[in-house]
């Protein structure tokens, strides 16, 4: 069995981020700047925000981080958004999920300028990734499709099982595999609450990609032999051995599962990693521009 290891591999990328960066200053080139925006004091979406801006300091872009309190009315945000779309030094931006019930998330969406939108949530964005177009592809499919690349997993023909179909990863991770691409042109099902005989889909699977959400469902009964398996989840488990007093768990049940798979991702340091890196290459990505086609 061999790790698909998203740390290890994560910060390969960001030091080829960082390299192009640096050349970047050396020829007096302005640098690749991300703003996040953090609506309220939610635990988990700090956390992921506070890795972001770490992560850009570390490949040497600037950063921005845009706290606003958790009572921001839609109009206020909409008003922050606009100043983000027409600041000329801001490269890419992100508003960082789940927004606070009162705001709806799909208008904020919308309103970001799809140039700057390198979470790649966009309908503009969505459309050009389903239509193959060079656009943002949201960080944690961008993510698996860089791992599979670059353990060099052959995907061509083969038959992929996405368990979820949520916009931002099982949804686009089904198409990213299906299309004309470097660990594409394989055949997809995608699986989701309503699939009757779930297991009975994923042992045919060569690959297996668990995208929903629930800790461990994922065992070894319902993968064949030698399969590569990739699990996105992360759910935060209760665990008063932990200092913190919960673990994160993936999808997959690694102890079963790992024994009969031929790759698999661990968690966490599997898929979380992947999704910061590419988070970054669409900043970078966002400073270059995709030429005459975006
Ligand atoms: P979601 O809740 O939006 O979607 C879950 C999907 O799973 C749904 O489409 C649903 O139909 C499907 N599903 C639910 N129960 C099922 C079942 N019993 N059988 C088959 N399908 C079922 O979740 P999401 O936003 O796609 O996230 C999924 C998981 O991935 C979560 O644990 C989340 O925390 C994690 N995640 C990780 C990263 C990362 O960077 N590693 C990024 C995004 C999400």
């Amino acid at each position: 069995m061999i790790l698909l290891d998203g740390r290890q591999t994560s910060s390969k990328i960001k030091e080829e981020i960082a390299a192009t960066v640096s050349k970047m200053k050396q020829h007096n080139q302005r640098v690749p700047h991300l703003a996040a925006v953090l609506v309220g004091m939610d635990g988990a979406s700090m956390t992921y925000v506070g890795a972001k801006v770490k992560a850009c300091e570390l490949v040497g872009f600037e950063s921005t981080l845009i706290k606003l309190p958790e009572d921001t009315s839609e109009q206020a945000l909409l008003k922050q958004i606009d100043i983000l779309n027409n600041n000329h030094e801001i490269d890419g931006y992100i508003v960082q999920l789940p927004l606070p019930k009162h705001i709806d998330e799909q208008k904020i969406l919308m309103a970001i300028d799809p140039n700057k939108d390198v979470d790649g949530f966009h309908p503009t964005n969505v459309g050009k990734l389903t239509l193959d177009l060079p656009t943002f592809i949201s960080a944690t499919p961008y993510g698996i499709m860089e791992l599979l690349e670059r353990y060099d997993i052959s995907t061509s023909g083969k038959h992929v099982v996405v368990i979820g179909r949520s916009h931002i990863v099982g949804r686009p991770m089904s198409i990213l595999m299906s299309q004309k691409r470097k660990a594409g042109n394989a055949t997809v099902t995608i699986a989701h609450s309503r699939t009757e005989n779930l297991a009975a889909i994923t042992k045919q699977a060569d690959i297996v990609i668990a995208a929903l959400g629930i800790p461990e469902f994922l065992t070894a009964e319902m993968v064949k032999d030698n399969a590569v398996i990739i699990d996105v989840g992360i759910t935060r488990v209760p665990d008063n051995i932990k200092k913190k007093g919960y673990r994160i768990a993936g999808d997959v049940d690694f102890e079963s599962v790992s024994k009969k798979a031929s790759h698999i991702t661990p968690v966490p340091g599997g898929v979380g990693p992947m999704t910061i890196a590419m988070l970054l290459k669409n900043t970078l990505q966002a400073r270059e521009g995709f030429g005459d086609a975006h």
